[in-house]
């Protein structure tokens, strides 16, 4: 049987880039990746192979040239803010290598696909989401649709409370989205399953990392109060710092003040940050998100008091400073997401499912979007009043899409044969601070007579991007427009770039998996997990229904090894999709498992030191999270035995498996009925091979 292809939502964020699908039971769930880690930092490092992610944003500081981040600031730009290894890099190309580590690290877990939706702020203009259409080209997939962050976020919110029954037919929501490098807020109606954007707005340059600079800042402040140096004016340390204050800045969401350890120069020194003196550095930072907020309300005519929800997400709103001023403005209480650097991956893996009419999903609860475009869209004319050339927006910000505007045009000599169109996005008159999208060229018919009217008629299609046509009305001809936008047409492949970046091959396999080399530096590939491990037994039941329950377990143990076995990929149903995202965690535990060991083993010759105690220690507390996944492996295993053999689609076991199963199972449904069990029940007792 061909199940269609999982539906997957993939968040390219500034700072951490997430992957969902939806399971089996019609849950989005965000995949963890090779590392375990549900949100990817966006990072990539370029040595003798590709390092995307946690790999990456480890070893910056000791690769300030060949290491990117941030790029998703550039994107729609010709080029990446610096050269990495000496080269020009368009964002495109960095953010493909991310969405082939993503894609990469999912496929074991959800199965095979080839296309995904995927979101971009809401700001962005037709530039910066036709760079990422290419991004995810590169990648790998195909983009099924774009979706705006925010409209994702409502989505993912919007789906869970159908799903529990709560969702009501008409509100309006404001998405307050504070991410790692940007913000946006975004004022959507939801009526009858139609989200519907009304007004949004943002900054490009707001967020956590903003913070981060904020907090490395006093840090090093702190550094120079005291020893008279800054560690700022080396690059080296200026990013270790930086490091070293966003883990400060998270601790600080939690706790009132934090300690942190750094050495400069041979000096080490404790400092000590408080809340206060963090939310002091970005208080007018969250100000301005604020009065984004009210801008836009006000701009729909609307105030805080209008709304039905305020829904924040992104990892910066769990700043607590953001939430108070939040709801201080808003008067009312508003929703901080449970996970508010998952929900617009999920959102997006939600409307994947609906775009394609996923099986997973309720046929009846199909999601319709609305967007509006967040920039004007405008021609470059001649300003009568200035002589100079002027932006005059034809298709105001903010306008529901699909949206059309033409211009009229005359023709300034006999037999002329085109006009030129250059089209801009942005408010201001100014061609100076707007984004330029491309030429037309109108090739007009000959013998055309001076002043003949040409109609140029721009449109944005329903997730904005744009096509030009053009008409002459006297003729009622359409005239060819070619166009050139000002982007990158056509980029080489990944692996191109990858010859270009990396210095050598050594160490990576030739299809540029990172993997291999990995697992076998740990001498780990290939262990199954957790299975080579006891199983713990101290629970075992001793009464007749305990012994039926027992093996009631083993029998669906037998069924997930043995789905699995006959290659049924995972993801098949919930539980299913949970162990294989256990499974990961578990084989990287063991890897972390490992290198302890190790540091502890190189240095058991000197005399014990405080290292040794720490690395005692975080071997202990690696041992104690591997055995309760271990436990948590074992409850997957069972459940996806269970839902797998409950489950209409096609099962190849043996019947006398099968019968026992339901033999079993009836009997713990009915005891009375005195079906005996069977004799091979006994405490521990072995799943006979002629199964
Ligand atoms: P983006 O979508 O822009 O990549 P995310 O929504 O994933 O960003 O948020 C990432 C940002 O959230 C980072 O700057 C990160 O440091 C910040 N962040 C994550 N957790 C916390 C926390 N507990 N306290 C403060 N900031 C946090
Ligand atoms: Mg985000």
């Amino acid at each position: 049987m061909n199940d269609p292809p999982p539906p997957v939502g993939i968040d390219l964020g500034t700072a951490y880039s997430a992957i969902a699908c939806i399971d089996a039971a019609g849950i989005p769930q965000v995949v963890a990746n090779e590392m375990a880690e549900l949100a990817m930092p966006s990072t990539l490092l370029f040595d003798a192979q590709v390092f995307a992610g946690r790999e990456a944003k480890e070893r910056r500081e000791f690769a300030l040239d060949n290491y990117a981040d941030g790029f998703k600031r550039d994107i729609g730009k010709p080029y990446f803010s610096r050269p990495l290894r000496g080269q020009s890099v368009p964002p495109e190309v960095l953010s493909g290598f991310l969405v082939q580590k993503l894609v990469r690290d999912a496929k074991p877990i959800v199965g095979e696909f080839e296309s995904a939706v995927v979101t971009v702020p809401a700001y962005f203009d037709s530039r910066q989401r036709m760079a990422t259409r290419r991004a995810i080209a590169l990648g790998g997939l195909t983009t099924i649709d774009i979706v705006n962050e925010p409209t994702a976020a409502a989505i993912a919110t919007g789906y869970e409370r159908q799903r529990l029954g709560l969702a009501s037919e008409r509100y309006k929501i404001l998405v307050y989205d504070l991410g790692g490098g940007t913000f946006d807020a975004t004022l959507l109606v939801v009526e009858d399953n139609v989200f519907k954007t009304f007004r949004t707005d943002g900054e490009a340059f707001l967020g956590g990392r903003d913070f981060d600079a904020c907090l490395s800042e006093i840090l090093a402040s702190k550094f120079v109060e005291k020893h008279g140096i800054n560690p700022h004016s080396d690059p080296f340390y200026a990013i270790a710092l930086n490091r070293l204050a966003e883990r400060a800045k998270h601790a600080l969401s939690d706790q009132t003040q934090v300690q942190v350890q750094f050495e400069y120069a041979g000096i080490a020194h404790e400092m000590t940050v408080s809340r206060g003196e963090f939310e002091n550095a970005i208080g007018p930072r969250v100000e301005r998100s604020i009065m984004t907020c009210q801008a836009t309300l006000a701009d729909a005519g609307l105030t805080f008091a209008d709304l039905d929800e305020v829904l924040m997400v992104g990892g910066s709103s769990r700043i607590p400073l953001v939430r108070q001023r939040l709801q201080q403005e808003a008067g009312r209480p508003i929703t901080l997401h449970a996970e508010p650097d998952q929900v617009v991956a999920k959102g997006a893996a939600v409307y994947c499912a609906m775009a394609s009419r996923h099986p997973s999903i309720p046929q009846d609860s199909q999601f319709e979007i609305v967007n509006v475009n967040s920039h004007g869209l405008g021609i470059l004319g001649v300003s009568l009043e200035t002589g100079e050339q002027a932006n005059q927006v034809m298709i105001p910000r903010n306008t529901q899409l699909p949206a059309q505007a033409s211009m009229a045009f005359t023709t300034a000599k006999d037999n002329q044969s085109n006009i030129r169109v250059r089209l801009v996005e942005g408010e201001s008159e100014n061609p100076k601070y707007c984004t330029h999208l491309g030429r037309g060229t109108v090739k007009l018919p000959s013998g055309l007579p001076r002043g003949t009217v040409v109609h140029v008629q721009c449109q944005y299609d329903r997730v904005g991007s744009i096509s030009v046509r053009a008409r002459i009305p006297s003729t009622g001809v359409d005239a060819v427009v070619a166009w050139n936008g000002e982007g990158h047409e056509s980029l080489e492949p990944l692996g191109r770039w990858r010859e270009r970046l990396c210095s050598r091959f050594d160490g990576e396999t030739p299809n540029g998996d990172v993997r291999q080399s990995q697992q076998n530096q740990t001498g780990k590939a290939g262990t199954p997990w957790p299975s080579a491990l006891p199983r713990d037994t101290s629970l075992q039941a001793d009464s007749e229904r305990g012994r039926i329950l027992e093996r009631l377990d083993q029998l669906y143990r037998y069924v997930a090894d043995h789905c699995e076995a006959n290659g049924e990929s995972g993801g098949g149903t919930s539980s299913e999709f949970g162990l294989a995202q256990v499974r990961r965690i578990g084989e990287r535990l063991q890897i972390l498992e490992s290198a302890q060991k190790a540091i502890l083993a190189a240095r058991q010759s000197a005399p014990p030191l405080q290292d040794d105690v720490e690395s005692k220690s975080h071997l202990s507390t690696i041992q104690i999270e591997h055995h309760r996944l271990t436990k948590l492996h074992d409850h997957l295993k069972v459940e996806a035995g269970r839902q797998r053999f409950d489950s209409p689609r096609p099962l190849d076991i043996d019947d006398e498996l099968g019968n026992e199963i339901r033999r079993l199972t009836n009997w713990l449904l009915e005891p009375d009925s005195r079906i005996s069990p069977g004799s091979q029940i006994s405490s521990g007792s072995r799943i006979s091979p002629g199964y």
